[in-house]
């Protein structure tokens, strides 16, 4: 393990995600001074600062880890932060990162927004497969890359600050598509003499087999070609679709999760697209 004693760092957040973070930096022997709004107690071996100031004041590079946007500004707000480098890994939309961005360096700070794939256990652990999406000032990103390595995985998506937000959330919702499928599968058996535990199996397999289907919407979206590779037309779809209501009805489950996005393929039908697979959606939703 490489020697952190001389790497310094503040973190703003001694929530659940900021007092993982700070137990990765402690672990590899980083001096870490913390803040949080109310008492909390901190990791053993944190300095914790009276005031977010002092903590700010405390290091160039400052981690940021609250609740949302608003607390982000709401404690930054009237501290100098001229030549800090701000990380904040704070949950944002990217308008709110490039806002924020704009905010601090009009203060002279310098900001990189980070968007963390992964909940706190998993964060300092070798091979969790924890990642940050980091996007801003490459300056920053450069200066501190080491440091920034240390709870997860860097990935770096660019100098606009708004990037590493906006991977984050789109990972965030197709996590959401794929928890909504599961929920309605699992709605479904649950009156029957079929366990859940014996299921889960079976439907993990078959999500993970299916999620590769994002390579040929991707494929198709680069051409612009949604005909390129169908092996299973959206017509064909949409009329199995009715099979899964019938479904549904029969179970007793309501098909709520389901039918927006089945009307947005019935629409893609109606509108001349039964010959595609559903990339289709994709432009509808722009609409
Ligand atoms: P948490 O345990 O609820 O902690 C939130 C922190 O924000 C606390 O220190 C809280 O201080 C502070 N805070 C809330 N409102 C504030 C305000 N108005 N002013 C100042 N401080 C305020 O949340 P967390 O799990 O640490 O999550 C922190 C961030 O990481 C969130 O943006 C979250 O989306 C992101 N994240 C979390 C996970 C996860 O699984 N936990 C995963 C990925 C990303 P008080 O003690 O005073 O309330």
């Amino acid at each position: 393990m490489s020697d952190h004693s001389k790497n310094s760092l503040t973190v703003l957040g001694l929530g659940d995600m900021g007092s993982a973070l700070i137990r990765s930096w402690l672990a590899v022997g980083c001096t870490v001074t913390a803040w949080s709004r109310s008492a909390r107690p901190a990791p053993e071996g944190t300095i914790v600062a009276a005031t977010a100031a002092d903590a700010v004041t405390a290091n160039s590079l400052v981690v940021v880890c609250l609740l949302d946007d608003a607390s982000v500004r709401a404690t930054l707000d009237g501290i100098d932060l001229t030549g800090r480098d701000i990380v904040n890994l704070t949950t944002s939309t990217p308008a709110e990162a490039r806002a924020l961005s704009d905010w601090i360096a009009a203060r002279g700070g310098r900001f990189v927004d980070g968007g963390i794939m992964a909940v706190p256990s998993m964060i300092g652990v070798a091979d969790s497969g924890a990642y940050v999406f980091y996007s801003g000032s490459t300056e920053l990103h450069e200066t501190h890359a080491e440091t920034l390595a240390i709870p997860a995985a860097v990935t770096y998506v660019g100098a606009d600050p708004g990037f590493a937000a906006l991977y984050d959330i789109a990972l965030l919702s197709g996590m959401w598509g794929m928890f909504a499928g599961a929920a309605h599968a699992f709605a479904l058996i649950a009156p029957e003499d079929i366990s859940p535990v014996d299921f889960a199996p079976l439907l993990v397999g078959y999500q993970q087999a299916m999620a590769g289907y994002a390579y040929g919407t991707a494929a198709q979206l680069a051409s612009g070609d949604y005909t390129e590779g169908v092996e299973s037309n959206l017509a064909m779809m949409v009329t199995t679709n009715d099979t899964l209501l019938r479904t549904a009805a029969e179970q007793g489950v309501s098909p709520e999760l389901l039918t927006p996005f089945m009307d947005l393929m019935r629409r893609r039908v109606a509108e001349g697209g039964g010959n595609e697979s559903n990339t289709g959606v994709v432009d509808l939703l722009r609409r």
